[in-house]
């Protein structure tokens, strides 16, 4: 009897989570004027449609990108059918990429022996990137090691792994998956990780730099994030980004981590709503994974270069997202972003655009690299990986390898322009 009720409680659970985004849509929408990107604003606000805007309206020149519920289709095609507005259906069915990534995961779930066995060409879980890290570290001892430097909300450890050869250097910073949903980010860096031990004293340039500088790698940055994306079976949400902090008073949970650090925070181009997909925290550094870096880069003191990323759109971007006045380094940052783009793009011609957060996307502010900028990290980055909307967050994982590949010249133009430039 027990057993008949358990497994008809799991039948409906795997059911109902299946059931999550049968049928859910993401529809690319080109608004042709500010009238209709207002549209769009009052659009995004009716809180009952359940609309994820995976990229915002904000301006003309940039498409908005929207997952839709099945139960919100009726309507807002009708709405956008009324205003005349312009869209396009990116994603058919949600459920289905979810389907096709899930039975990839299973297919290339093992338990590597070694980091050389570990698929780089699949997604993984929390597990099997901690179980990597650890590995990694004990290959290389005299290489990597493990910093922990806080815990997240939910009490996870917050790993960071030190590339160095020699005491008291100057760093270099690299994080992936502030934003948990953003997949290809993860599992770019512990392809980035693997690279590093590989070139180290074969690749001269990156010999060199790893002679005199120590690079850190945060690959889970939003762990709390990161494991709630996975395990659908359990009602999880692949689409999750922020930190999964409780809001008191709010039935919404979380925080957007890249609008609560401390420049410019609470500005436009970030929420005030916990229910928001951009709210900002009710205070700068109020997220534990925002506040250990925050710690961690005050009492390096002496990081060059960072470098913070996300995914989709193809960009580069440099601060300020929080103030139209240029950052004083403008020139140069804007120099150093067109060489790294063009590197990127020589290896399978993927085309990026680049400049300020500000100019390039649109004002956000609260944001990772404009407060690392501020506390005098010149060389300060953010990309925005592949691709630019067809999949979306869903990237298949064929593209990771191709993603890492490219935006490892990427990461090898910055730091050596760091290494040559010392400030
Ligand atoms: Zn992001």
């Amino acid at each position: 009897m027990m057993k008949g009720i358990l497994f008809l409680t799991t039948l409906f659970v795997a059911n109902f989570a299946k059931k999550t985004f049968e049928r859910n849509q993401v529809l690319r929408i080109t608004a042709k004027d500010e009238a209709q990107i207002s549209l769009l604003k009052e659009l995004s606000e009716q809180e009952h449609l359940e609309l994820d805007f995976w990229r915002e309206p904000i301006h003309e020149s940039l498409p908005v990108d929207v997952h839709v519920p099945f139960h919100s289709l009726q309507d807002v095609r009708a709405f956008l059918g009324n205003n005349q507005i312009q869209y396009d259906v990116m994603i058919m069915d949600v459920q289905d990429l979810l389907d096709d990534e899930e039975r990839e995961m299973v297919k290339n779930c093992s338990s590597p022996k070694s980091t050389d066995d570990f698929v780089y060409s699949a997604y993984h879980n929390l597990n099997e990137i901690d179980s990597f890290i650890d590995m990694l570290v004990a290959e290389n001892g005299n290489l990597v090691s493990k910093i922990v430097i806080g815990r997240s909300y939910e009490k996870r450890s917050l790993n960071v792994l030190k590339f160095s050869t020699g005491a008291n250097r100057p760093g270099i910073w690299i994080d992936t998956g502030i934003h948990s949903r953003e997949w290809v980010t993860q599992a770019s860096g512990t392809w980035f990780a693997k690279k590093i031990v590989k070139d180290y004293k074969r690749d001269p340039v990156l010999t060199d730099i790893l002679n005199n500088y120590d690079i850190f790698l945060e690959i889970v940055t939003n762990p709390d994030g990161f494991a709630y994306t996975h395990n659908r079976v359990s009602l999880k949400d692949r689409m999750w980004r922020k930190t999964r902090k409780l809001n008191p008073g709010s039935r919404c949970v979380g925080v957007d981590p890249n609008r609560n650090w401390d420049a410019g925070f609470g500005g436009a181009g970030s929420s005030g709503k916990p229910c928001s997909q951009t709210y900002r925290g009710p205070r700068a550094n109020s997220e534990r994974e925002v506040k250990a870096i925050v710690d961690f880069v005050k009492s390096h003191g002496k990081l060059k270069a960072f470098v913070s990323i996300h995914s989709y759109s193809q960009m580069l971007l440099y601060p300020y997202g929080y103030t139209h006045t240029p950052a004083k380094d403008n020139d140069e940052l804007n120099e150093l972003a067109e060489k790294t783009v063009s590197a990127l793009q020589s290896l399978y011609n993927t085309q990026y655009r680049f400049g300020s957060i500000i100019t390039t996307i649109y004002q956000a502010s609260g944001g990772t690299i404009d407060w690392t900028y501020n506390q005098g990290i010149k060389y300060s980055y953010t990309f925005e990986l592949r691709d630019t909307g067809r999949y979306g967050f869903l990237l298949p994982a064929n593209q990771i390898v191709p993603t890492a590949e490219e935006t490892w010249l990427a990461l090898m133009t910055i730091m050596k322009h760091t290494r040559k430039n010392p400030y």
